[in-house]
């Protein structure tokens, strides 16, 4: 470490004088100091609030300060999807198994809040299936978590281009946690079972109208597709058909500032005739556990498809755009 001069004091915060001043007097006393200070981060009373309020990013950039950090963004993310799943399951543990037999996600504005920690609690979640499992999906929401009876939802003619075989609705009546002295009510609580028309679960997940929903959760870890846009609160539209609706007023309200696709400064992973992949080095990707999960992915998917209205990129000095030379 590099000793700063008398003359630097001037320059050296006023909160961070009496640090400074340790350092100058004796470097061995603030090492045992900071060693402390690491030791402190390391008891969880202590790093569990802190990461509570941490985005998936700064999580993982947490666990990289110290070696006996290393497991910790995994460990916090692994109890915080548990939480996630006592809203709608009474054994998160099983619905955890059958999401790993089924190779099924979640995905949605639920997952956004989940890895953003935006305080949006959502009264409904969205699983993603398999082609031909959504309904091993529902007899296990009916039987074991005493779901009613799903019921086919027709949301739009654009479904199957959407990735969508079908989509399936099942409800449940919870009592609401009520304060002390209240009276006890109860509300109601929906899932969404989304079929794929590929066996890839995630396939109606790049087809979505935005990049910053393009994330999912997996029986044991998370997968964010469009990281360094995400986390910045950007998020690229698609040209993909949407749902009747696009809901990007709804990610305004929380801060998200939505861009259509082709700009240049937002080219790089959201360039729209750019192949991507669930597994690249542009996506993000955090295992709660190693127990050797299959990770449900997607072998390519770009932006704007072919059969979209674009089939270039707006981006002047992208490298993916067509050069045509004057002759
Ligand atoms: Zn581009």
């Amino acid at each position: 470490m590099s000793v700063t001069s008398e003359s630097d004091v001037s320059n050296v915060p006023e909160e961070n004088a009496e640090w400074h001043d340790l350092i100058q007097r004796n470097p061995e006393d603030a090492a045992a100091a900071s060693e402390r200070a690491l030791h402190f981060l390391r008891i969880a009373e202590i790093h569990e609030p802190i990461l509570n309020h941490l985005n998936l990013r700064d999580v993982c950039a947490f666990g990289q300060i110290h070696r006996d950090l290393r497991g910790a963004p995994g460990a916090h993310f692994d109890s915080h999807f548990n939480t996630l799943l006592r809203r709608f399951f009474a054994d998160a543990k099983g619905f955890r198994n059958i999401l790993r037999r089924l190779q099924a996600v979640i995905s949605g504005s639920t997952v956004l809040s989940f890895i953003s920690r935006d305080p949006w609690e959502s009264r409904d979640l969205d699983l993603y299936c398999p082609l031909g499992t959504a309904h091993l999906m529902c007899d296990y929401l009916s039987e074991v978590e005493g779901y009613g009876q799903p019921r086919v939802v027709r949301r739009s003619a654009y479904s199957a281009q959407q990735g969508i075989g079908k989509i399936l609705r099942m409800k449940k009546l919870v009592d609401q946690v009520v304060a002390e002295g209240g009276e006890a009510t109860q509300r109601q609580i929906q899932i969404d079972i989304i079929e794929s028309i590929t066996t890839l679960a995630v396939e109606p997940i790049t087809n979505f109208h935005s990049t910053a929903v393009m994330n999912f959760l997996y029986a044991d870890g998370v997968v964010v597709l469009y990281p360094d846009l995400t986390f910045r609160r950007i998020s690229v539209k698609s040209n993909r058909p949407n749902i009747k609706f696009p809901p990007y007023p709804k990610y305004e309200q929380r801060g998200y500032l939505i861009v259509e696709t082709g700009y240049d400064f937002l080219c790089r992973t959201a360039c729209p005739v750019l192949y991507r992949a669930t597994h690249d080095g542009a996506s993000m990707m955090l295992r709660f556990r190693d127990n050797g999960t299959f990770v449900p992915g997607l072998a390519y998917w770009r932006l704007n498809p072919n059969d979209g209205e674009m089939d270039d990129c707006l981006n002047v000095s992208c490298p993916k755009r067509t050069f045509i030379p004057i002759a």
